[in-house]
């Protein structure tokens, strides 16, 4: 899973490819007061999640090599370091299901909010298009889910502008399964189907949606990395309060299982 942004510092990969992106996605989760869901965030957004890269950099490896302890991607002859990015595409059952779920949930909320979703299909849909009342404005195309990596899910959208599609060439995919939102999401979406034509989606209705959207998808990147979280990691990665300088004083753990 490559970052858009490679060559931005490590921990402001995710902030560079859309910065305003993540500070709503922030302030969605701040409204949950989950103070479990605030602590993955924060970890999450720089990509601090304890993982085997963060203590070969702490020289605390202890040995026991880098490579991915779930599939073993890296034990090879080609050492690798596991990253946070490599939990997203990991090939551990535990972990695929849990994505597979949170893309589930995600959709499920887009289908309870009007939207309608086909897949899985490796092509787009050729059902609804073309069939029934037509947009008012734009038209009609289907599109993949943005926060599934495999793109085997499509939602019907109503392009009003054109430019207003999701890029996602130039959108982060770690962004995207932690919650980081389109930019043209909202003029997407902003039309939905009735039982006889369509209409326009409130304001307040799309804000929910995105909320919704914002803080299910975090949950379900975090339930990604639970079964990570519960190999013995956290016993070793010394979490306790910042010395003021950015360095994080040793004799306190975290668990995020
Ligand atoms: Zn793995």
């Amino acid at each position: 899973m490559a970052p858009l942004r490679a060559r931005a510092a490590h921990s402001s990969r995710l902030v560079a490819a859309d910065r305003r992106g993540v500070a709503e996605l922030a302030a969605a989760v701040a409204k949950t007061h989950d103070a479990g869901l605030l602590r993955f965030l924060a970890l999450a957004v720089p990509e601090w999640l304890p993982v085997e890269r963060r203590l070969q950099r702490a020289d605390r490896v202890a040995g026991r090599g880098g490579h991915c302890k779930l599939c073993r991607r890296g034990a090879g002859e080609v050492p690798l370091s596991e990253t946070v990015r490599h939990l997203y595409v990991c090939e551990c059952p535990d972990m695929r299901a849990a994505l597979e779920r949170s893309v589930v949930d995600g959709c499920t909320a887009l289908v309870a909010a009007g939207v309608s979703i086909r897949g899985p299909c490796r092509l787009p849909p050729e059902s609804a298009l073309g069939s029934g009342p037509v947009p008012p404005v734009g038209e009609l195309r289907w599109v993949p889910v943005w926060f599934d990596p495999r793109r085997l899910f499509w939602m019907e959208v109503v392009v009003r502008v054109e430019g207003h599609v999701i890029d996602y060439g130039r959108r982060d995919p770690l962004g995207a399964v932690f919650g980081v939102l389109p930019k043209h999401l909202d003029s997407l979406l902003a039309w939905s189907r009735t039982v006889d034509g369509w209409a326009r989606r409130s304001l307040k209705a799309q804000e929910e949606l995105r909320s919704r959207l914002q803080v299910l998808l975090l949950r379900g990147a975090w339930q990604v990395y639970r079964p990570r979280a519960g190999i013995a990691l956290p016993k070793v990665w010394p979490v306790g309060p910042c010395d003021g300088r950015g360095a994080v004083k040793s004799g306190s753990m975290i668990s995020l299982s």
